[in-house]
């Protein structure tokens, strides 16, 4: 049901969302986080949402603090306070399913199209409790970052991530080629959260069609578990019951924004 209401207007820029290669290079560095994703999946699967959505408490909503670590080379990489709250709104309407274009959701999904109850802010206190704006600025000699996560580390010319417990941890950089990407759950804390190019980031200062705030959006999703559609393999399963088993995109039409209508044409493999 996430993956409709979040994900599915959001995830046609595939080729420029570098999760899934992402994901790949961590499995092979490191043979256990396989494991640990396969042991989360496997907690998701056994619970019971459509009780819990119904049933007491069903109405809570989680807010997530929030720290974007602006690494920036240039004047014009060093975005405002005022573009980085519109990413925040833009977030909060996609997850609420406040955004305009819900109306547009295909037939087949609005049954279970749904507000999943979780909204995010600024963190208010850093991790020694001391009063933030949730806004990091940090200078760097780094021309571009790719999705190797050195942008994580402030040896490596990055920022080292706040405690990922309690903060979703936001990168704003020149990332090259790719717009946006995400740890999973069951990365390494230190790993943990996602990274934009300030290029796709907020809604604002931003050029068409990455200034909805949608490549944040997406790359959230997969921080929250979520995979592509095409469960990133020809063909394979996202683990969401509802979207069914499709084809993974062509590299031509990858890169193309196509709205949810085109995407339904799409799905050839049953
Ligand atoms: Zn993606």
């Amino acid at each position: 049901m996430i993956g409709i209401c979040v994900f599915f207007p959001a995830f046609s820029f595939a080729q420029r969302c570098a999760s899934a290669e992402y994901i790949d290079q961590q499995k092979l560095a490191d043979p256990s986080f396989a494991n640990r994703i396969n042991a989360i999946e496997n907690f998701i699967r056994n619970q019971n949402f459509a009780a819990k959505i119904t049933g007491e408490g069903g109405s809570l909503i989680i807010t997530i603090p929030v720290v974007v670590h602006i690494i920036y080379g240039s004047a014009l990489q060093n975005i405002s306070d005022a573009q980085v709250k519109s990413q925040i709104d833009a977030l909060n309407r996609d997850y609420r399913r406040q955004n305009a274009d819900s109306i547009n959701t295909p037939s087949r999904f609005k049954p279970f199209a749904a507000d999943i109850n979780i909204e995010f802010a600024l963190a208010t206190a850093d991790p020694n409790g001391r009063a933030t704006t949730g806004i990091i600025r940090k200078p760097t000699t780094v021309r571009s970052w790719l999705n190797d996560d050195k942008i994580k580390y402030s040896s490596q010319g990055g920022n080292n991530a706040w405690d990922s417990k309690f903060y979703l941890n936001i990168w704003v950089c020149n990332l090259y080629p790719a717009l946006g990407y995400s740890s999973l759950p069951g990365s390494s804390a230190d790993k943990d959260g996602v990274v934009i190019s300030y290029k796709a980031f907020g809604t604002i200062n931003v050029s068409s069609p990455y200034d909805m705030g949608r490549t944040t959006t997406h790359e959230v999703g997969h921080w929250l578990g979520l995979k592509h559609p095409w469960g990133d393999t020809y063909c394979g399963d996202d683990l969401v019951d509802d979207t069914r088993c499709r084809e993974i995109l062509q590299p031509v039409v990858q890169i193309i924004f196509a709205p949810p209508a085109i995407m339904e044409l799409w799905a050839t493999c049953i």
